[in-house]
């Protein structure tokens, strides 16, 4: 039995993890394009402020020898260039071949940047790789431009300013991470953002960039010219499907999946932020499920994956957020509230109960009652019982 996997971050190392704990026989091989040993990918906008994250134990996921110890032929720094549904082979930048019997394709997302030719500039970048932090950590700059407001363009806004530079962040958005914080809630942490020096244009779009080949100034469609000497974008990211739509396996946003991470092709799984499982978030924990799934099923397994409710955290300019659940997005349903705001101190809990039960939690400042929030919301507690959340 011979299994391929292609990619090997959270979706495609736990693939190859979860294939040999299936199988003891399985002749496995794992083909990495980043030449690095996986890594924990989270931790790379940390990283651009903060030089000591890739020396933790915990930021590479396995050591060399753990392959060879698995008996996992792990390639990297290869890219697979084409797959042969047909022949069952992979086609590899080295110009080799190989022969699979079980595919997973675990080849993650890239970041989107729809301004063409933005990157070629040499102060502008996107991160999606250890390469790409590193580059952005070693930039010598003062005035930083974040394009996107999300928790990854905060995350590199906090990592930046650590870093001594000026900061304006734009964001698309009228108002501050729209889709975990309720208006009252962005309200609130834009003002912490702004405390903190964080320049944030809100509702604001990027019309251009002024400068040949190194970015100068930052042009707001609203008239603002912004002085810029670094720009990160980080306004989401695409799932990579290039490679199996060339195979002509079924992709719409992602490689489209069943619970079992098999595409429309048998014997070729998908998983992580490639794959397309419903509406699912591409974070890590799902990838990591994910992988699981498909490796076991590539190795002649039986697993399903069962998606859970992901909760969005962050930890920036001295405060923590925690949002998950239903915050109030329904416009037809009716919600009732509780709350507890206090400027001084900068906490705000909201929490929203839909036919009397818990359905969602906001938490900024203290979040040490997030483990109970969550619970409550799968438990489907009453206002009442609710209430203690908000002490
Ligand atoms: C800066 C940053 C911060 C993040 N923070 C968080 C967070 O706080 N919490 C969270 O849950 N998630 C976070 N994420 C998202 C999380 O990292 C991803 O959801 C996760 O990495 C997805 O894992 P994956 O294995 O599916 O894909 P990826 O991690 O994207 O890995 C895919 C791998 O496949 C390789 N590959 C692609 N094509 C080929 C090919 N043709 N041949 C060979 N190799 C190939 C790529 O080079 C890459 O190494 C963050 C992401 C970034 C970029």
């Amino acid at each position: 039995m011979k299994v391929v996997i292609i990619g090997a971050s959270a979706a495609g190392l736990t693939a190859a993890q979860e294939a040999r704990k299936i199988s003891a026989t399985a002749d496995i091989t794992l083909v990495s394009e980043e030449k690095h040993l996986p890594y924990h990918r989270p931790s790379l906008t940390e990283l651009i402020g903060d030089d000591t994250v890739e020396k933790r134990a915990s930021f590479y996921l396995q050591k060399e020898a753990w392959f060879a110890e698995q008996r996992i032929a792990f390639l990297r720094g290869i890219k697979v260039t084409a797959i042969d549904r047909e022949k069952r082979t992979v086609a590899l930048s080295d110009d080799r071949t190989i022969s699979y019997d079980a595919l997973v394709l675990a080849v993650g997302a890239n970041s989107f940047v729809p301004m063409s030719g933005a990157l070629e500039n040499a102060n502008v970048f996107a991160v999606r790789t250890l390469d790409d932090a590193r580059k952005v950590a070693a930039a010598v700059a003062k005035n930083a431009v974040v394009i996107g407001g999300g928790l990854l363009g905060l995350e590199t806004a906090n990592a930046l300013k650590k870093k001594g530079l000026s900061v304006h962040i734009i964001e698309l958005a009228d108002r501050a991470l729209p889709m975990q914080l309720d208006p009252e809630g962005s309200t609130f942490f834009a003002k912490i953002l702004t405390a903190h020096g964080m320049q944030l244009r809100l509702g604001a779009q990027v019309d251009r960039f002024e400068g040949t080949g190194r970015v100068t100034a930052v042009l707001l469609k609203a008239g603002e010219t912004i002085p810029a000497d670094l720009v990160v974008f980080s306004i989401g990211v695409r799932a990579n499907i290039a490679l199996a739509q060339a195979a002509g396996i079924t992709a719409n946003r992602g490689i489209v999946v069943n619970e079992k991470m098999e595409t429309s092709v048998p014997g070729i799984y998908a998983c992580g932020d490639c794959a397309e499982f419903g509406r699912g978030p591409q974070l890590w924990m799902p990838a990591v499920k994910q992988g699981t799934v498909a490796g076991a099923n590539a190795a002649g397994g039986s697993s399903q994956f069962k998606p859970d409710e992901y909760p969005a955290m962050l930890k920036v300019f001295g405060t923590q957020l925690y949002s998950v659940g239903d915050v109030g997005r329904d416009p037809q349903a009716v919600y009732e509230t509780l709350r507890h705001l206090d400027e001084a101190t900068g906490q705000y809990r909201k929490l929203y109960l839909r036919g009397g039960r818990l359905v969602g939690g906001i938490l900024i400042g203290e979040v040490k009652k997030a483990g109970a929030l969550s619970k409550g919301i799968a438990a489907g507690i009453d206002a009442a019982v609710a209430e203690e959340l908000l002490k």
